[in-house]
């Protein structure tokens, strides 16, 4: 195996593994998680003097400048949310990843899934 081969071999295996690592690209969401209290306004309730009613979370999403959306989230959504918000980061995460890898593959001119050039190899 020449050292050129070599590399994209390890290349190809990196790019494997980030890609069986995925979780199921159905179950994102892009936002953040912000969690409040409210102050109800009544002069005799105990929220004008602790922190005041909740907690409530909300998924908090920046669509444009000045623009946002606001979710207020159960407390069985919350989990869903927090779940669908981390796999919105890895997925990220591995497409910055996988653009890096298949920059060195472009850089070795490897285009295939596998390497072409290899003797005693299938598929
Ligand atoms: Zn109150």
């Amino acid at each position: 195996m020449t050292k050129r081969s070599a590399q994209a071999k390890k290349l190809l295996e990196q790019r494997q593994i980030l890609a069986a690592e995925l979780p199921p690209f159905a179950e994102i969401v892009r936002g953040s998680l912000v969690t409040r209290y409210r102050r109800c306004g009544k002069a005799t309730c105990h929220c004008r003097r602790g922190p005041g009613h909740g907690p409530a979370h909300y998924l908090v999403v920046t669509l444009k400048a000045g623009k946002t959306e606001q979710i207020l989230l159960s407390e069985e959504m919350l989990p869903v949310a927090r779940q669908f918000l981390n796999n919105y980061k890895r997925w990220w995460t591995a497409l910055e990843k996988v653009s890096a890898v298949n920059r060195r593959l472009l850089r070795l001119r490897v285009a295939s899934r596998k390497i072409d050039a290899e003797p005693g190899r299938r598929g």
